[in-house]
């Protein structure tokens, strides 16, 4: 009698655990590296026709696509930042990519472990300091390398050959396959290497493009007449920044000094040296000829300019195509193991990027091209397959998304707002209006002004305050922010209700870092 009433309160016990293990839906976070919406089928465009990503769209069909979705902070480490603590920059410390993260602080990752969840970080962690709050993590050092990468774990520095890309999905994959059997809830971060700079694709598609024309984006040739003075300053343009070697993969010439020219990125120089002969042997035959019939066709001018975009673009799609393959393999083997029932599968990347828009490459602006980040949700029984959401959201959104999905609670010095409602077709009526942005890092690599600002559905204002100098785009009549507004008697009251908003938001989101003018000696240096 006893043991049989022990034996039915086992049960009980075994059966209340399942119950809340499948309450409770496991988490998997693919991410990626400079991936803008725009370079995704299914948020349309200009590539669109070119069918770059199928697994992604594949997501998008089976979930929600957030057609407004923005970080607070165009640049890599401070957006991972973000979203690790739900906090602004200027509040977590990690303002611009020469901080580093002070894992010491409240992340998400840590509350959902003391929530009963299993947490992973599998690949490109760019925070400097050693991941915390993750029962496993296997992580690149900094930028890591596209060819046989380094990989930082708790037992020390391995190298692994192979391609960054699929070598992050099959450590994901083998981590995912422990998991099949556990009785415990888990949130998986796998994140990509892909596709930042310098743009190095997996063997198998280096020829991939060879035949098309990639499309150019109508203002590839941007002189910047309207804007404000820092976009006719910066270092980002394909003409005259990106680089013919380090970018793009042509041969050096003879007498190359590999330590000339500023805003450099020399890693996938580097990395061709790291690769092994065969793989080297492969590359070599895939950019030889073409790189060969450059050197003969001796462009220069907008034919130049175009050769590099295309170039460029091709290079950087072809990474895309190994991430888009990763995301498939990742929701293919979810399936394998009957785990995609239950766990909610995000793409996202940690902000957009100039695809040739406005002449440039890089991120870093509150321009929509890279103020925008891809965010699509799937969580099967909740999302209504194949919806777009046109909400305000924001990377400061997703920790308390994921608290409460785990049924954790959300801590009041989060500066976010779970998405949980608006994923379940019901966002609350006092869902916000306006955006908070603040960008850091100036003077530095590409030489984008500080600056901050709001962005409302239909209005931008952008206040360059090293320089004192604004601008505001209506969104409604010039979606690729041409006309700069600010000076526009029309637009007055817009301008004075917006400065009034900016205010409020930089109070409530406690920014009091130091935004004064810089003096006309310091601001003539960067003229
Ligand atoms: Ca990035």
């Amino acid at each position: 009698m006893r043991i049989r009433f022990a034996l039915s309160a086992i049960c009980i016990v075994l059966a209340a655990a399942a119950a809340r293990a499948a309450d409770r839906p496991n988490i998997l976070f693919i991410f990626t590296d400079d991936h803008a919406p725009h370079a995704i089928g299914a948020y349309g465009g200009i590539l669109r026709e070119m069918n770059p990503t199928p697994n992604i769209d594949q997501l998008a069909r089976e979930g929600m696509l957030f057609v407004n979705s923005f970080c607070t902070n165009s640049i890599c480490g401070p957006s991972r930042a973000v979203i690790q603590t739900g906090k602004h920059s200027h509040i977590n410390g990690f303002m611009h990519n020469g901080n580093r993260f002070d894992g010491s602080q409240q992340t998400f990752p840590k509350l959902l472990r003391k929530a009963g969840y299993e947490t992973a970080m599998i690949g490109k962690w760019h925070l400097k300091s050693q991941p915390q709050g993750f029962d496993y993590w296997q992580v690149l050092p900094g930028q890591g390398d596209y060819y046989n990468p380094d990989f930082l774990t708790k037992n020390g520095r391995v190298r692994v050959n192979g391609y960054c890309t699929d070598l992050v999905t099959d450590m994901a994959i083998e981590w995912l396959d422990q998991r099949a059997a556990a009785d415990k809830p888990w949130m998986l971060m796998c994140q990509h290497k892909a596709p930042h700079r310098t743009w190095m694709p997996p063997m198998r598609h280096l020829g991939l493009y060879d035949d098309v024309e990639i499309p150019e984006p109508k203002t590839l040739f941007d002189r910047w007449e309207d804007n404000a003075s820092p976009a006719r300053h910066q270092e980002m343009e394909i003409d005259g920044h990106m680089n013919l070697v380090y970018d793009l993969f042509l041969d050096p010439p003879p007498n190359w000094d590999p330590n000339k020219g500023k805003s450099m990125d020399r890693s996938g120089f580097r990395n061709l040296m790291k690769m092994t002969p065969a793989q080297r042997a492969k590359w070599d035959a895939a950019y030889g000829p073409k790189n060969a019939a450059f050197r003969k066709a001796k462009l220069s001018g907008r034919d130049l300019i175009r050769w590099k975009y295309q170039r460029y673009m091709k290079d950087y799609l072809r990474c895309i195509k190994g991430v888009d393959e990763s995301v498939g393999r990742l929701t293919t083997h979810l399936k394998k193991l009957g785990l995609d029932k239950n766990t909610i599968v995000i793409y996202s990347s940690d902000q957009g990027f100039y695809l040739g828009d406005h002449g440039w490459y890089d991120k870093r602006w509150m321009y929509d091209e890279s103020m925008k980040m891809p965010l699509i949700v799937k969580w099967p029984g909740v999302t209504e397959p194949g919806t777009k959401n046109t909400d305000l959201v924001q990377n400061i959104d997703y920790a308390e998304t994921f608290l409460e999905i785990a049924g954790a609670a959300i801590p009041d010095d989060m500066q976010g707002r779970s998405l949980t409602p608006v994923l379940k077709g019901q966002t609350p009526p006092d869902w916000r209006k306006s955006l908070y942005y603040h960008y850091h890092e100036f003077p530095s690599v590409h030489m984008v002004a500080r600056h901050n600002g709001v962005r409302t559905d239909r209005f931008k204002l952008i206040h360059f305050y090293q320089f004192d100098e604004w601008e505001l785009y209506d969104l409604e009549k010039d979606p690729d922010e041409l006309k700069n507004e600010y000076g526009n008697p029309s637009y007055a009251a817009v301008v004075a209700e917006l400065k009034g908003e900016l205010a409020r938001l930089q109070k409530e989101t406690g920014d009091d870092t130091d935004m004064r003018a810089m003096s006309k000696e310091w601001r003539a240096k960067y003229r």
